[in-house]
């Protein structure tokens, strides 16, 4: 068991039995991490709902064009009052840092952007929020898209994102957010090849230009769900390209497992690629919560545990190593993929840190437990207090 000085919110000092402190907080041997790492969420859409028309009886979802009748109603005061609700359940289940895609196509334009930066700032005490923007309803057919793109990366914005299955000409999106990307100097988080079919992946382009482009380790796309379906020597071979070139992959299981193999009546496929095979062979792989309470995923709860808990479950991970990596998707592994170089329990970073009654990550994605408590820069953020059993007297 070891001691954590913490100094003006930065772990001074690791060590068994350190004296001094001013003041002392006793963990109890209970288990320490890093605080979490929400990878991929869309604040600006979550919690809505209540708001949208309800799902087609028959034939397709249309989740995107249910959010899109929601978004016309958009305003700052709203999407910011939704991101905070939806920061509040992310802080809560220990997460201390997160990448945020945000919409900026019109009508809503950078109301989205607005609110959620609003909301980033009022919790910055707790976490750190990176927001990503992209053109969710195309980009290369609507010339107003692209100009909020530009506004948004001149206010704030600090990651490009894309979603060339929503534009005419996917490879023309994704020039165009390379383009931005390289003038910017910013990294890039691509939606990208979410189908039930391995064909027409654009994963290929993507290592494509990041090599041309020098991007290595710069580039992350999410869902891949197309992988997914591929046969195995497809994987092995797309694997060691994406290890090469130094794309990352993120899975968003909640979603995908909603969405996916919706042409199906029975044995439906799940769509969830089984990223965490891939860690040994070099590639880095996130999982994240992705959609909360929306068309594109009516649940969520902001919980990196328990969304670690299914992913393994669905993708049957069974062995302690494969579990672990399932913990890492959601820690370690994320801050590779966003190029986070003060994060882990370390001398000279910060005290970002949660505490599981648990024996080990492990345990904690196995049982689906929730941290007890969490600190961010050595202030305590949250506690959820454990449930305590009443016996007969
Ligand atoms: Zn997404």
């Amino acid at each position: 068991m070891l001691d954590l000085r913490v100094v003006d919110g930065r772990i001074a000092e690791i060590g068994p039995g350190l004296t001094g402190a001013e003041e002392i907080i006793d963990l109890n041997g209970k288990l320490a991490t890093p605080g979490l790492i929400e990878s991929h969420i869309h604040l600006d859409k979550a919690c809505i709902l209540a708001r949208c028309a309800p799902e087609p009886e028959t034939g397709p979802t249309n989740h995107a064009a249910r959010v899109t009748e929601a978004k016309e109603k958009f305003t700052v005061e709203d999407v910011y009052e939704r991101a905070c609700r939806t920061l509040e359940k992310c802080i809560s289940n220990g997460t201390t840092r997160m990448r945020t895609h945000v919409e900026i196509d019109p009508p809503a334009g950078l109301i989205c952007l607005e609110g959620v930066m609003q909301a980033a700032k009022e919790y910055a005490w707790a976490i750190d929020v990176e927001i990503c923007a992209f053109p969710q309803e195309g980009l290369t057919q609507a010339d107003e898209t692209d100009a909020f793109l530009l506004e948004a990366l001149d206010k704030g914005a600090t990651c490009v994102g894309a979603a060339p299955g929503y534009d005419p000409d996917h490879n023309g999106q994704i020039d165009r957010v390379f383009a931005l990307a390289r003038e910017r100097d910013i990294d890039v988080d691509m939606h990208l090849d979410f189908g039930n079919t391995p064909e027409d992946m654009d994963l290929h382009y993507v290592c494509e230009l990041t090599e041309k482009f020098g991007y290595g380790g710069r580039v992350n796309v999410g869902h891949v769900t197309k992988m997914s379906v591929a046969a195995p020597d497809d994987v092995a071979e797309i694997s060691k390209r994406v290890a090469e070139t130094g794309v990352a992959l993120t899975v968003l299981p909640a979603t995908d497992l909603f969405l996916m193999g919706r042409d199906q009546d029975r044995g439906i496929r799940r769509g969830v690629l089984e990223a965490h095979r891939l860690i040994p062979e070099g590639v880095t792989c996130t999982l994240s919560s992705n959609n909360i309470l929306n068309p594109f995923t009516p649940f969520g709860d902001g919980s990196l545990m328990r969304m670690a808990n299914m992913y393994a479950n669905i993708a049957q991970a069974s062995k302690p190593a494969e579990i672990r990596n399932c913990f890492d998707m959601t820690s370690f592994q994320s801050a590779r993929m966003m190029r986070l170089n003060d994060y882990g329990i370390e001398v000279g970073n910060p005290a970002d840190i949660v505490v599981f009654d648990a024996a080990s990550p492990e345990a904690a994605v196995a049982e689906s437990i929730a941290p007890e408590v969490g600190y961010k820069a050595g202030r305590q953020t949250f506690t959820r207090p454990a449930a305590q059993i009443h016996r007969p007297a």
